[in-house]
């Protein structure tokens, strides 16, 4: 840190404070159990892209486990907005953390008292400029995706174990992304992303029922892709629609939009970021930026 530079500031239930010192309970079952649920979200020029639609993800999460959270949504979206102002960032990645809460040792969630609130600002890159120039290689998981019955994927809890699994099969075959599929064998998602397909001019994604999260970039591009009179179908996919796509690409709030050109070692299309992939990358920056 410069001597100009100031420390960014963590939310924490209602307070702000330096980064070194945003400490929560070692006895908080978030980090006991990953008893707890998430959200990471983007400011453009100050506005939190679609902070409606994640508040509203993460109440459905925090409902499916249980979990109250302990302040209002307005009170939550100004304390989000708050805390990018008092860190100066416009444009930046904000993570949003509901944890369960200190309690004693043991599952139940009876036995812990206020669930924490926890706002991190800052700034992101995920993937290196050059794959969203270039396009990123892929592999297939080996790791399923959870099994929707067991837990859901539409529930972004802080438990990622499943696609921390999936993330480190990918790194070990030297790619920084891995594709998952589900209990069926059908094409699920990414572990931190979900994909789309581009074949004979049609851009298609896997539905809701495939086990996957459903991702706000996702929602905005299926509707972005609409607009701009592409056919888009949420279709269950193989490895093999995989495989003879002409363009594949994958979305996330941290993400965005970025290229794929390999899974699997097979070259996607020519091997190069196709048109419809490019063209949706740059009316997705037009509409953030
Ligand atoms: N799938 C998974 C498993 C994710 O964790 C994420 C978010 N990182 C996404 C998809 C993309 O969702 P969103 O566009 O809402 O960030």
């Amino acid at each position: 840190m410069s001597a100009k530079e100031v420390p960014l500031k963590v939310y924490i239930s209602g307070k702000l404070y330096d980064k070194e010192d945003a400490k929560i309970s070692v006895y908080d079952h978030g980090l006991l159990y990953g008893d707890g649920v998430f959200e990471g979200m983007r400011s453009y020029g100050g506005k939190v892209f679609r902070l409606e639609q994640h508040l509203e993800r993460l109440w459905a999460s925090a409902k499916a486990i249980w979990l109250e959270i302990p302040i209002s949504r307005p009170a939550l979206a100004k304390a989000v907005n708050d805390t990018l102002a008092a860190n100066n960032i416009t444009d930046g990645y904000i993570r949003l953390v509901i944890t369960r809460g200190s309690g004693s040792l043991g599952l139940d969630p009876n036995r812990t008292s206020h669930p924490q609130v926890i706002i991190i600002t800052d700034h992101i890159a995920l993937y290196p400029e050059d794959f969203y120039q270039n396009g990123l290689e892929i592999v297939t998981a080996s790791t399923m995706r959870n099994h929707p019955a067991a837990l859901s994927p539409r529930i972004k809890s802080l438990n990622y174990l499943n696609n921390i699994l999936a993330k480190i099969e990918g790194l070990q075959s030297g790619c920084i992304e891995a594709l998952m599929l589900n209990h069926k064998g059908e094409v699920a998602e990414c572990t931190g992303d979900n994909i789309f397909l581009v074949r004979n001019q049609a851009v298609l994604t896997p539905p809701t029922d495939a086990g996957i999260l459903e991702g706000i970039t996702r929602d905005a591009v299926i509707e972005m892709a609409r607009k701009a009179g592409y056919q888009v179908r949420e279709t269950a996919l193989t490895r093999h629609d995989v495989y003879i796509a002409d363009e594949c690409f994958l979305t996330g709030s941290a993400a965005e939009i970025i290229p794929v050109v390999k899974v699997d070692r097979r070259k996607i299309g020519n091997g190069a970021p196709g048109p419809i992939t490019r063209d949706l990358m740059e009316r997705f920056h037009r509409l953030t930026r």
